[in-house]
């Protein structure tokens, strides 16, 4: 019980030996997703082309707990526990009366939170007696969180980068190739897809609907091949709730509890990570009584969760993916290349847009510009550089902390630094340079992209 202290060391034999499935204690169960030939919900079989089976199995669980297997929690160990701190110098920067702390999965290989879910898939696939993992990749933290699981368990991994990261980003790509991966720039002339696209447009900047089709092709077009994808899923929603249940026990040692939870958003997952166990316990009617806020913060130039429809869409761009019931700009939305790559997927994770809807949290956005603003106080302050993902959830704690000092409140606030800039510094130069701009819609241009959505009847 120290509120003083800058860090809250979990012993490593306190790191969890469960993830958490939100799906055992929701009010109403997420609708189900379909066929897109049929438009009957699907069954395992229909995913067995993609993914093994026992990550199948998990995709579906309702059990409340599931055991993370022992080697897996092996590799954890070379950086989880991942520390909890208190931002005791950006609380001075920004004079608030609020308590803030945040999770930092920026101690992982790949510097973000993505091999919390990269290990495991990788573990199971090579359990299934897989040989080779296709996969797609935006700015590149899940391509080189994949690689470096990939090669812990003798697994061949393939990324279909987005065209404008691969460019962006030559310094991801080596961490990937560092780790033994294959590394293509998408839109591709390696799958049908991809050479149907660059017909049609040769200079495609790519999207991670384009680059999803195409990992997505390879793997149901080869028995040795499987597909891992880096958020979206309920399983890897799941697997990242270590986060969450390792901040539990770590506020516990501060002697503090949350009002209020903030996560950046891109397809849901490190937001679930740190969220879900809190609001599951919430829903079960424990840890403290009062009502918790969840903050979800999305970018306004990829706005899914704040002005998205909430309908049955397509997963990717090339519509091979079944069909989920999300909030979504549209299969066929191409975000522009703005610098938080991780943040440029069209839809939001079928479970988050579920828990939208049935009222358990908020969604907000902001341009870059004001994050990039955020970050760089963070880092001024505390000295961990985030990533521009990452400084979207900055902006959102520090937006509830000057809440906090206009209300003369001080209410505690926790929030998920998933991931550090290290790889990202162009950005940074890009923001001191003023050369980075907001981008906004018009109504028109949002309902341009979801005039294509599938009709799916009630
Ligand atoms: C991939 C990534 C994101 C976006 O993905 P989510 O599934 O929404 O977490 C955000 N931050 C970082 C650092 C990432 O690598």
């Amino acid at each position: 019980m120290n509120p003083s202290a800058t860090q809250y060391p979990l012993d490593a034999s306190r790191m969890p030996t469960h993830w958490y499935n939100i799906a055992a204690d929701l009010p109403r169960p997420a609708p189900a997703v379909l066929h897109p030939g049929t438009l009957q919900p699907i069954g395992p079989d229909d995913l067995a082309p993609l993914f093994p089976m026992e990550l199948i199995m998990q995709e579906v669980s309702t059990e409340r707990e599931v055991p993370i297997p022992e080697p897996v929690r092996e590799v954890f160990k070379l950086w989880r526990p991942a520390p909890l701190f208190r931002a005791h110098r950006l609380e001075k920067a920004l004079g608030t009366p609020a308590r803030i702390y945040y999770k930092y999965e920026g101690v992982s290989p790949a510097g973000s939170h993505k091999p919390n879910t990269a290990v495991p898939q990788a573990w199971y696939n090579a359990q299934a007696g897989i040989k080779k993992l296709t996969t797609e990749t935006g700015a590149g933290q899940w391509g080189s969180s994949l690689a470096f699981a990939g090669n812990l368990f003798g697994l061949d991994v393939t990324v279909f980068q987005v065209r404008v990261s691969y460019d962006q980003k030559p310094y991801r790509r080596a961490l990937m190739e560092t780790y033994g991966a294959r590394c293509i720039a998408s839109p591709s002339m390696e799958t049908q897809y991809g050479r149907s696209v660059l017909a049609g447009r040769p200079d495609h900047p790519g999207s991670l609907g384009i680059a999803i089709s195409e990992a997505v092709e390879i793997a149901a077009t080869h028995d040795d091949t499987k597909y891992a994808l880096g958020s979206v899923l309920n399983h890897v929603l799941m697997h990242q709730t270590i986060i969450g249940q390792e901040a539990m026990l770590q506020l516990e040692m501060a002697g503090d509890d949350p009002d209020v939870i903030v996560g950046c958003t891109g397809g849901g997952s490190n937001f679930a990570g740190i969220a879900f166990p809190f609001i599951g316990q919430q829903l079960r009617g424990g840890g403290k009584t009062k009502q918790r806020r969840i903050v979800a913060v999305e970018p306004a130039a990829c706005p899914s969760l704040t002005r998205g429809k909430y309908a049955y869409d397509f997963g990717d761009t090339g519509h091979m993916t079944p069909l989920t019931k999300m909030h979504t700009l549209g299969s066929t939305f191409t975000p522009p290349g703005f610098h938080a790559g991780g943040l440029r997927y069209h839809g939001m994770a079928p479970m988050v847009s579920h828990l939208r809807e049935l009222g358990l949290l908020e969604a907000t956005a902001y341009h870059q510009v004001a994050c990039f603003e955020a970050g760089v106080l963070f880092a001024r302050a505390e000295g961990i550089v985030p990533a521009p993902e990452a400084n979207h959830a900055v902006k959102g704690a520090i937006v509830e902390a000057l809440r906090c000092k206009a209300e003369g409140k001080s209410e505690v606030i926790l929030f998920n630094l998933c991931g550090h800039g290290h790889f990202d510094m162009a950005a940074y130069s890009n923001y001191f340079a003023g050369k980075l701009t907001d981008q906004s819609y018009s109504e028109e241009e949002l309902a341009m992209a979801l005039s294509g959505l599938p009709s799916v009847p009630a």
